[in-house]
């Protein structure tokens, strides 16, 4: 399939966007500096550390320019603690006249550093036309750019309706359940307050993400019945059942996942099918000494959890059904068989329509910046746009961000500079069509 492309035709600057592009590439030593300053905020999530500083210097900054500012702790969300508190930040700029409300939303949680790291990665170390560290590309590189789109429209004095928004949130890591959920379920991401949502994940400067893929992740075990080692006759082994449950999957499940024609354009192509990934399997006893010798005896459970990724043409019941049936089939047919099966997580596909404005204006804007058309995408993985989604009701709703979607998580996870002024620069392009071109 070949990659979906914005038919637009390259679009006159106006003088006035020339003018801000240029004060945006005036403020490049500003946002590499932004940048390295939230990445020196460790937000490893889990646990959640370091929010409410990472949170108040956001909104310290936007505050002294003008915005109104709130922090909104998730109280009771999942990991809410004292000592981990999920606290939000939202800054919203209200504009000369009535408007539109263009809202940039990042998440300020990083994945914990790991290790192979060659540069330390909380420092914010810049080497070769990149700032390196745990959340350069995801995605505090992102959100700076859209700190300083937004100043910079701000300031280039241009009267303008409407209102603007930067948002700095909590857990999408975790699933966002402290924050853009939390938040959507109290109207921050519903109309009338906000009409249109660009979040800064790192899907590459020249390609526009229109939504991304569901998920299912489901925890099966199956059950036997201990004994010896030496003599496995007298038990049952939990391990051989998850086995022929295993099997089933690649005779049955695996062949069909390549048979779906989708409408969704994911990247990378080879996600543009539904996937199935075993992400772990444990069975039979610990091996509590670390000798590498666990205890002899037959497995008396075994336990996997499958990942399955969803298209927007796939119905999730039907995707569980499918699995069920393999199950209970098992357990009509294999003497022994006994299961249980438990939903861990599920994220239903979420996509917005190529031609609402927030899509179509930020196209132009990569046209216009780089020179070349945006490409359209999905994500393989999901991100908080489902909550602003299915939970806000908004459907205005993009990922747009610098950044390689490969180095996220990663070791020596960086983020190019040159990537981050251009889009600081369509960030700033498209919030203003966004705001003045509208009927
Ligand atoms: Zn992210």
């Amino acid at each position: 399939m070949s990659p979906v492309t914005s038919a637009a035709a390259k679009p006159a600057a106006h003088p006035r966007e020339d003018a801000l592009l240029s004060a945006i590439e005036g403020r490049a030593d500003e946002l590499v500096a932004l940048t390295r300053d939230l990445i020196r905020f460790p937000t490893v999530n889990p646990p959640g550390d370091a929010y409410r500083p990472c949170a108040e210097y956001l909104g310290e900054r936007l505050r002294k320019r003008g915005f109104a500012v709130e922090y909104v702790r998730a109280e009771g969300s999942p990991g809410d603690t004292d000592e981990h508190p999920r606290i939000n930040v939202i800054a919203r700029w209200e504009g000369a006249s009535p408007g539109p409300c263009v809202h940039f939303n990042s998440h300020i949680d990083v994945v914990e550093a790991g290790d192979g790291w060659t540069v330390p990665p909380f420092e914010g170390v810049v080497k070769d036309g990149r700032v390196y560290g745990r959340g350069a590309c995801d995605m505090k590189g992102g959100l700076a750019a859209s700190v300083i789109a937004v100043e910079a429209l701000i300031d280039s004095g241009v009267p303008l309706p409407g209102a603007l928004e930067i948002s700095g949130t909590a857990d999408e890591e975790s699933g966002g359940y402290g924050g853009v959920a939390w938040l959507a379920e109290r109207g921050w991401f519903s109309k009338p307050r906000v009409d249109h949502v660009i979040i800064p994940e790192p899907l590459n400067v020249d390609r526009v993400c229109i939504g991304h893929r569901g998920v299912w992740w489901s925890e099966i075990t199956t059950e036997g019945r201990i004994a010896h080692g030496s003599m496995p006759f007298l038990g049952d082994n939990a391990i051989r059942h998850m086995g022929a449950f295993i099997d089933e999957l690649e005779r049955r499940i695996y062949p069909q996942l390549g048979n779906l024609d989708t409408a969704m354009p994911v990247v990378p192509e080879g996600a543009r099918t539904p996937t199935l990934n075993i992400n772990s399997l444990h069975g039979g006893q610990p091996d509590v000494t670390g000798t590498g010798l666990p205890a002899p005896v037959v497995a008396d459970s075994c336990r996997i959890v499958l990942d399955r990724r969803l298209l927007i043409e796939e119905d999730l019941e039907e995707v569980k059904a499918g699995i069920h049936n393999l199950l209970d089939g098992l357990a009509q047919t294999r003497p022994g068989f006994r299961y249980k099966i438990r939903d861990l997580f599920e994220v239903r596909p979420s996509m917005t329509e190529p031609d609402r404005p927030v899509v179509r204006f930020t196209c132009e804007a990569v046209e216009q910046v780089l020179d070349k058309p945006a490409q359209i995408v999905c994500s393989p993985g999901t991100y908080d746009q489902k909550h602003i989604d299915r939970i806000g009701r908004l459907r205005d709703c993009i990922a747009y961000g610098p950044g390689i979607l490969d180095l996220a998580h990663q070791p020596d996870e960086y983020v190019g500079i040159d990537d981050m002024v251009s889009s600081a620069k369509v960030m700033a392009l498209s919030a203003y069509a966004l705001l003045t071109r509208q009927a």
